[in-house]
């Protein structure tokens, strides 16, 4: 019996049962859906990409997965090596992990540990969003600041090691008056809340937070696992606003393998580099940098550069803001478009119940979630594609 998730297996439908894929395209035994949710964000070259495809049947042939305890290997280390080249600043130092959850939750400790190891004890405290989501994880639910996610967390009662804020630079900055002795680090998903509700926020606040950050000396951290490789129309968000710790997952592995990496710069990985072996890194999952998981992001990223992705990313956001153009209903309280992301939100979820039937029958994949009603298309999608699922997303309000 399969316990599938976020579903009250009581009540929960039967899920479709998908016996093929291709390109953008889900098939079950009756139809052929457009996946315009890339597999919770990750398969941005869509599926069964014949170069991904041969890149892990290749290492395949070499070898599945060896552990990085005391052993190493080409295929992580030629990940590590393009990621430092490839990441900017000096995002250089990669920690790699099975998940985003587990990605982030090693963000964390590391920033914990480098004041720990500075014995600096006091700065227990993690600052994040209103409405963030890190991850499943028992300290990425405390970070995190979802209900319907989290609720399971009150039976502790209110964090004593957590300060949510909104994304308002005057409620940024009280927060560093008022805790930064106490901070170990700022945690954010940057300009794109996603499972909080695909909400979007200005650069001016990761700025200021960079400022605050310096000027408190708080380690700034990015969980860019849904905003990295392109979804916001930026290569990523350090980009624009440098963090301390970068963390990526989802579209790593263009989708194929579940994989994260958790990037320090110079300043993090000295705060670890000294004669004392208490200062080490004390994490290790077992399929860190699994060979086939490092072969196929390999070749994702190298995809991303040949290909002008970003290009194809700035076409979906143009044809995105075209398609919606002047489309407004009164149960619409906001459409927000950003990158290759956008989002219905509606006044009342009742109005969206029902909407992954009528989907399905238009040929379009969609998982909504409370009142958010969204697209995160593959960025390989043809434009008539992309305006079959804007279409479909459309039609259900007339
Ligand atoms: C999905 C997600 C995670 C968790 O990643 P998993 O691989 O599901 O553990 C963490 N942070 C953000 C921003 C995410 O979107």
């Amino acid at each position: 019996m399969i316990w599938y998730p976020y579903e009250q297996m009581k009540t929960m439908k039967t899920p479709y049962k998908i016996v093929d894929v291709q390109g953008v395209y889900l098939f079950t035994e009756d139809q052929k859906l457009i996946d315009s949710v890339s597999s919770w964000w990750s398969v941005i070259h869509g599926y069964k990409h014949p170069e991904l495809n041969r890149a892990i049947q290749e290492q395949l042939e070499k070898f599945a997965h060896v552990m990085l305890g005391g052993l190493t290997h080409e295929p992580v280390q030629k990940l590590s090596a393009k990621l430092q080249s490839w990441l900017p600043g000096d995002l250089d130092y990669c920690f790699f992990s099975d998940s985003g959850s587990v990605a982030v939750e090693v963000a964390l400790k590391i920033a914990l540990q480098y004041y720990m190891n500075r014995e600096e004890t006091q700065r227990t405290m993690v600052l994040a969003l209103e409405h963030a989501y890190h991850g499943d994880t028992f300290k990425t639910m405390e970070v995190g600041d979802d209900e319907d996610y989290h609720f399971v967390l009150k039976a502790y009662g209110e964090s004593r090691h957590v300060v949510h804020i909104p994304t308002q630079i005057e409620a940024l900055e009280r927060a560093f008056e008022q805790y930064h002795s106490k901070l170990n680090c700022f945690l954010v998903e940057p300009l794109l809340q996603g499972a909080g509700g695909m909400r979007m926020y200005d650069v001016s606040f990761l700025r200021r937070a960079r400022e605050l950050c310096d000027e408190y000396g708080v380690l700034l951290i990015f969980d860019e696992v849904a905003t990295g490789f392109g979804r916001t129309g930026n290569r990523f968000v350090a980009d624009l606003v440098l963090p301390d710790i970068l963390v990526l997952g989802k579209a790593l592995t263009g989708g194929y393998i579940g994989h994260a990496v958790t990037v320090a710069n110079h300043k993090v990985y000295e705060g670890f580099y000294d004669d004392n072996p208490a200062h080490a890194l004390m994490h290790g999952p077992t399929f860190m940098g699994n060979a086939l998981a490092c072969s196929v992001a390999l070749k994702s990223i190298e995809l991303f550069e040949q290909q002008d992705y970003l290009s194809k990313i700035h076409r979906i956001e143009e044809i995105t803001r075209r398609e919606m153009d002047g489309f407004s209903d009164p149960r619409i309280r906001e459409i927000r478009i950003m990158g290759a992301c956008v989002c219905i939100e509606v006044y009342d979820p009742t109005v969206i119940a029902g909407y992954q039937k009528f989907a399905y029958e238009h040929g379009v994949f969609s998982r909504p979630f409370l009142n958010y009603l969204y697209a995160m298309v593959p960025y390989i999608i043809e434009e008539e594609e992309l305006i079959q699922v804007l279409d479909t997303m459309k039609q259900w309000f007339e």
